[in-house]
Formats: structure tokens, C-alpha cells, sequence
């Protein structure tokens, strides 16, 4: 089994704003931009990852 991967949302946007859900992890919310080569970007507070959905296949083939 592989390890349970960090929270990772699928988005269609390139533009995100994440302010760490409820609970524990919440936190001021911040804009983030998706890296267009990779399609991804992580919340630098909660760790959270954002994948953009044209990037969403890669990202489940490479766990
Ligand atoms: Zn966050």
C-alpha cells in the first residue's frame, strides 16, 4: 500500500485561494498560482497541494 499522500485538490482554475479548511489547519487565506509546467503548487502554510485538472492524470500516474 503506498502511503496516504498530503491533501491534494483537483482545480480548474490557475488562480487558487486556500485558507486551510476548519480545525488545526486553517489559516489566513492566501492566493496561490498553479506552476504552469507543473501543474501544481503547494500552500506554504497547511502544505495542502493544489493540482490544476489538465495535470491531474501525471500526477496520479507518478504515485
Ligand atoms: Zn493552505
Amino acid at each position: 500500500m503506498p502511503q496516504a499522500p498530503p491533501e491534494i485538490e483537483v482545480v480548474s482554475a490557475w488562480r487558487v485561494a486556500c485558507d486551510g479548511g476548519e480545525g488545526a489547519l486553517g489559516h489566513p487565506r492566501v492566493w496561490l498560482s498553479i506552476a504552469p509546467l507543473t501543474g501544481q503548487v503547494e500552500c506554504g502554510y497547511c502544505g495542502k497541494c493544489f493540482i490544476h485538472q489538465d495535470f491531474a492524470d501525471d500526477a496520479e500516474k507518478a504515485r
